[in-house]
């Protein structure tokens, strides 16, 4: 049995270029991890607090001092002495530490900076990669599997400049491609992209996570484009992949009414859906994250009930990677996939609850970076560990975003050594 002997954390940047929080952890038995926690833009309205100092003399109030001090003067000296595998002790002593419904007292990024530094530390105890001691450990999954990408190609909304409206594009590989077939298809298609969109004089920038951020007339525009940069490439549109939209619709919702610039007057909800099935039927799009407002539920049933056969709507700023929240929209059949961003909750075994809720109601999980991210792959072996269906960790691009699908290649190359499908280890 190891014991944890120190826990201390720094302020470091992320990807965005601002403050966030690393985690380093040592055991008795020499063992050290390293850890850092990702950070939203379009934060959702029911997710748990980010704690920032809000000092305006300083990282223009976005530092996290104050939640670097919480953990090491406050929280580390609790869980200093433990065994790291008891993850659920550790993570409960904590939540009960800050007490609140939202992790307003400690923050979501405290919490969550010690919780993945614990899941580590465990894992490095055991001589165990991280996935697979999370699989080990949780039994979400019989079998080891790369979760099929969605790769993002374009970004608008708070991802992009005021050029588009919907938050990301992706593309979406078919049943049929390997992870590394897959991953062809992304690089092909997105370096393409470029050419395609600079033929066009359409290339303004790239957004937070990488996406290009096109000037464009209108949202549906970039699904032309892309149609058009996929007959350039040996991948073929509708067989080898699908699109798939995260629309951040809480972003251009005014009073039960959505503005996107496809149209001059605002949508309805009944409207947005009209669009939406057009999508489907005109590009394939068989993945709508956050199609509507957080509190617009009609229309979340509405659009899961007309649609949901065909289409995977996702609940991110929708659910929070909430339990309570994804009770209710299993019971009112509100979405049918749920996304998980274990920072909306604060602690890994809050978000393994989650995912267990999901599962059991038979949905698909998808799990997801953030746009401020760190080089931390952390989030590549929970998604392989707890068996997700989906890896959403950006474009193709960037090192924050490639560290993550670097890290699923050298799993892959793993499993293909050295475990078998059933997750045990091969016999050498
Ligand atoms: C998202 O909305 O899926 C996303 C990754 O954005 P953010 O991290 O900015 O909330
Ligand atoms: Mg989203």
């Amino acid at each position: 049995m190891a014991i944890i002997q120190g826990i201390y954390a720094r302020e470091i940047l992320d990807s965005r270029g601002w403050p966030t929080i690393e985690c380093t952890l040592w055991m008795d038995t020499g063992g050290i991890v390293a850890t850092s926690v990702p950070t939203g833009t379009s934060i959702g309205k029911y997710e748990a607090l980010e704690l920032r100092d809000k000092d305006p003399n300083r990282m223009l109030g976005k530092g996290v001092l104050t939640a670097v001090n919480y953990i090491n003067t406050y929280i580390a000296p609790q869980i200093v002495g433990k065994d790291p595998t008891n993850q659920e002790e550790i993570d409960n002593i904590m939540i009960k530490l800050d007490g609140t419904a939202n992790k307003s007292k400690l923050g979501a990024n405290s919490l969550l900076a010690i919780s993945q530094a614990v899941l580590k530390a465990g894992a490095l105890s055991q001589n165990m990669p991280l996935y697979y001691y999370v699989m080990q450990k949780y039994q979400l999954t019989q079998t080891m599997a790369i979760p099929t990408c969605i790769y993002t190609v374009v970004n608008g909304g708070e991802h992009g400049a005021n050029n588009l409206d919907i938050q990301e594009f992706q593309v979406i590989p078919a049943s049929h491609l390997s992870f590394e077939g897959s991953l062809d298809m992304a690089v092909t298609i997105f370096q393409k992209l470029e050419e395609v969109l600079i033929l066009k004089g359409a290339i303004h920038s790239i957004g937070l996570v990488g996406g290009f951020t096109p000037n464009l007339y209108s949202n549906s525009d970039v699904f032309e484009i892309m149609v058009e940069t996929i007959k350039a490439t040996p991948y073929t549109f509708t067989q080898d992949l699908f699109f798939g939209i995260d629309v951040a619709a809480e972003q251009f919702y005014n009073n039960g009414r959505y503005t996107i610039k496809d149209r001059s007057q605002p949508y309805s909800g009944e409207e947005l859906l009209a669009y939406y099935k057009k999508l489907r039927d005109m590009y394939n799009v068989f993945y709508l994250e956050d199609p509507y407002q957080e509190d617009d539920l009609k229309m979340w049933q509405a659009v899961t009930n007309e649609i949901g056969e065909t289409t995977k709507i996702v609940g991110d700023s929708f659910l929070a990677t909430n339990k309570a929240k994804l009770e209710n929209a299993i019971a009112n059949k509100l979405c049918n996939t749920l996304l998980v961003k274990p920072n909306q909750v604060g602690t890994i075994t809050e978000t393994i609850d989650v995912i267990k809720v999901a599962k059991a109601a038979g949905w698909q999980i998808v799990m997801s970076h953030r746009s401020g991210e760190t080089n931390d792959d952390f989030i590549a072996d929970l998604a392989v560990g707890v068996g997700a269906d989906y890896a959403k960790f950006g474009p193709t691009n960037r090192g924050e975003r490639t560290a993550k699908y670097n890290r699923l290649a050298q799993i892959n190359f793993e499993l293909a050594q050295h475990y078998q499908q059933d997750a045990t280890p091969a016999q050498s």
